[in-house]
């Protein structure tokens, strides 16, 4: 069997931990699979990576940025290399550029293109563990790329899908997906299995225990996902296309600080306007999420949205950059919101659910600044202080129905 197994940085994060997954791996190892292991930067590593990048330059420019932020993931992939051969057995790291993991060039954000087969199998075959960075890519420039935090799950799902594998096990620091994050929410559910799609609805809207394009690749090429802790032998929870349970009417609660809202006040009511700001935005790749219209005083409206939050610079300098073109009176910015969203297959055929958040976040007396639905999930923007009591009387409004 053909085992891809990826652990996350907390898994990895000092010494005893380390030597924690070379045993896991080594139970696989040892009954003669074929074992890929995808390590992440150890505990806090990119953070940190980050800091010090910022205290040099506080722009630093995306390619250095990718430069410093893949050292992370070479120090784990050979740490655990070098603790598989203390142990007596053969392993050997890898990085993206030996393996080579082909991406697009767009440097913190790129997207894997092509992985060559080649390097991985033939240290396979000669009976070595194979421990290979995640996170990282290259170009058609040969420079190192990232595939944005969190990428090392699309990198083990990538491996997964190439080589064919028998089995993609994500290790992390919880035991499974649950109905919300489990850290913040107290009686939160331990799913069983979740299908594909509403695992990326969850991861999307801001469920960091799978990377979003990591569940997409899983779907497309049809790898099942074991989700499951590097800390216990609990049995974790798969995410695959069709589940065996009935529909749950809301699967779970998710949470996304990473959201600012934008407002251009006094737009001219006539054609084309939303055209002109939005078509500017696309133009420098600004993901437009969230969109209310709203009729303004003189014959005007207001349009408001939201953006990541960490593109909320970019945003200022283009729109203020077009003040005219877009013809607004003024842009107004708030970036101490965040969007609390619930995601379900079974809510579609059930017209309540909607009202039942709602209320919810009326009895904690949260405020709704922007609704936005869709099939299979609801999303709401609210103050970001409040984002924690939102999930857990969310989570408590949907209790009995998960
Ligand atoms: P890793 O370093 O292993 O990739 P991450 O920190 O990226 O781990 O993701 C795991 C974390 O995701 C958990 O510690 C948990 O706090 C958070 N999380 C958010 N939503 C959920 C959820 N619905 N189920 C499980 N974990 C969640
Ligand atoms: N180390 C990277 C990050 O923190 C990638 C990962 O953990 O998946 O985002
Ligand atoms: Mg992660």
């Amino acid at each position: 069997m053909l085992i891809v197994k990826k652990f996350g940085g907390s898994s990895v994060a000092n010494k005893e931990r380390v030597y924690n997954v070379a045993e896991r791996i080594l139970e696989d190892y040892k009954e003669g699979h074929d074992v890929v292991v995808v390590l992440s930067a150890q505990g806090d590593t990119t953070d940190e990576l980050i800091a010090k990048a910022k205290e040099i330059n506080p722009n630093p420019s995306r390619r250095e940025m990718d430069m410093i932020l893949t050292t992370g993931e070479q120090q784990s992939v050979a740490l655990m290399s070098m603790a598989l051969q203390n142990l007596g057995y053969p392993a050997i790291s890898l990085n993206a550029y030996q393996v080579k993991m082909h991406t697009t060039s767009v440097y913190s954000n790129a997207r894997l293109k092509r992985i060559d087969a080649e390097r991985i199998n033939s240290e396979l075959e000669r009976k070595n563990i194979v421990l290979v960075t995640g996170f990282q890519g290259i170009n058609k420039y040969d420079d190192i790329t990232t595939l944005g935090r969190g990428g090392s799950d699309t990198t083990a799902v990538a491996i997964a899908a190439e080589l064919n594998a028998d089995k993609c096990e994500i290790y992390t620091d919880v035991d499974g997906v649950y109905t919300a994050d489990p850290r913040v929410v107290k009686d939160a559910v331990k799913l069983n299995e979740i299908t594909y799609d509403e695992m990326l609805e969850l991861a999307s809207l801001g469920a960091k225990v799978l990377h979003n394009r990591s569940v997409e690749l899983a779907k497309k090429y049809g790898v099942e996902l074991v989700v499951r802790s590097s800390l216990t032998k609990a049995e974790g929870t798969i995410v695959r296309e069709e589940c065996k349970m009935e529909k749950m009417l809301v699967s779970g609660v998710a949470a996304d600080k990473n959201v600012a809202r934008v407002a251009a006040i006094g737009i001219k009511d006539e054609p084309g306007k939303a055209f002109s700001l939005f078509s500017l935005l696309a133009k420098h790749n600004i993901n437009v999420d969230i969109i209310l219209q709203s009729i303004g005083r003189n014959n005007t409206k207001d349009i408001s949205f939201t953006v990541p939050r960490d593109a909320l610079e970019d945003t200022k300098k283009i729109l203020q950059d077009n003040l005219s073109r877009i013809s607004a009176e003024r842009i107004e910015y708030d970036d101490s919101v965040s969007k609390v969203s619930i995601v379900g297959a079974g809510m579609a055929s059930n017209p309540g659910v909607a009202a039942v958040m709602f209320e919810s976040l009326y009895d904690a007396d949260i405020n709704i600044k922007m609704i936005s639905t869709s099939e299979i999930k609801i999303s709401v923007l609210i103050n970001e202080k409040d984002t924690d009591s939102a999930v857990n009387a969310i989570h408590e409004g949907f209790k009995d129905r998960f």
